[in-house]
């Protein structure tokens, strides 16, 4: 069994993107730059923001981060985006989800630039994406075919099946592995709530990804000898014995699992990482298509 080293991966991407950033500033005479928005006082994506920006720095790239109180109405919101889609210093501009109640999410992903959409989240990227056009993927299903890419996982014919149909997960990572590509090109399978018998198609998965949001959701019997596991869930488990109270664990039984599987990404350290190197790595394409 391999284990799948998505936080080596993902800092394999860092370096590279940090010497195209430094060759870019020479050439060019500039560099890319990605703003977040923040809005509310959320703990978690203040996390999350606060990562990714330092990301950004690691690596050479501008970064700015707007926070803005969750009374900011969506004219406001609306009228700051604007401001970064006219914005030549900014290539790509994140909104921190989810956002206050009275902000409606859809006004605010389409208002932003689809040139610089870097979370993919735009409707006219998604469809790209569905009619296999070269777009900005979702970060998270970015991140899982860079892994399937480097890990050299044969991909072409595979049955993928795929449990969670999020817009930000399961929609986008089907749409990616159907397209008739090199580390795609996969027979696929979308499985949600409504199925009766998981386990019936889940076993039938060459590759199977997991993105239930349900911790250890699949055991060892739903699963076929060989089997390729990419494990997209993040839950948080009580572990009263640990300092932090809790642990973090995958939608997948990765003790039992592991001991069936030929390749299977941890958690944490798979598929986590992958997503704020695929934004750097969105938010550099961004720049060079402005560049062009
Ligand atoms: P989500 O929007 O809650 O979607 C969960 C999906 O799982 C839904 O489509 C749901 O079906 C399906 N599901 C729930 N219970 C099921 C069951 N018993 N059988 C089959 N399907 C079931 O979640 P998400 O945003 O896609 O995220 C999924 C997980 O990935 C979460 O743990 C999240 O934290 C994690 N995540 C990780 C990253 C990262 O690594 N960077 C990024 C995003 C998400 P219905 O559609 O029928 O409700």
């Amino acid at each position: 069994m391999v284990l799948i080293d998505g936080k080596k991966v993902a800092a394999d991407i860092r370096n590279e993107l940090k010497e195209k950033i430094s060759k870019a500033k020479s050439e060019v005479k500039n560099i890319p730059g990605l703003v977040a928005i923040l809005v509310g006082d959320d703990p978690a994506s203040k996390i999350y923001v606060s990562r990714k920006g330092k990301a950004c720095e690691e690596i050479g790239m501008r970064t700015q981060t707007e926070i803005f109180p969750s009374s900011i109405t969506e004219e406001e919101l609306l009228s700051v985006i604007d401001q970064y889609n006219a914005n030549s210093d900014y290539h790509g501009i994140l909104v921190q989800l989810p956002l206050p109640k009275h902000i409606d999410e859809t006004h605010v992903i389409e208002r932003i630039s689809p040139q610089k959409d870097v979370d993919g989240f735009h409707p006219v990227n998604v469809g790209n994406l569905v009619i296999g056009k070269d777009t900005f993927a979702s970060c998270t299903p970015a991140g899982i075919q860079e892994l399937l890419k480097r890990y050299e996982i044969s991909t072409e014919g595979k049955h993928v099946v795929v449990v969670g149909r999020s817009n930000i997960v399961g929609k986008p990572i089907a749409n990616i592995m159907l397209q008739k590509q090199k580390f795609a090109n996969s027979v696929v399978t979308v499985c949600h709530s409504a199925a009766s018998d998981l386990g019936y198609y889940t076993r039938q998965a060459d590759i199977l990804i997991a993105a239930i949001g349900r911790a250890d959701f699949i055991t060892a019997d739903m699963v076929k000898d060989g089997v390729v596991v990419i494990d997209v869930g993040i839950n948080r488990i009580d572990a009263p014995h640990l300092p932090k109270g809790y642990r973090i664990v995958g939608d997948v039984e990765f003790e039992t699992v592991s001991k069936k599987a030929s390749y299977i990404t941890p958690v944490p350290g798979g598929v986590g990482p992958m997503t704020i190197a695929m934004l750097l790595s969105n938010t550099f394409k961004a720049f060079e298509a402005f560049n062009k």
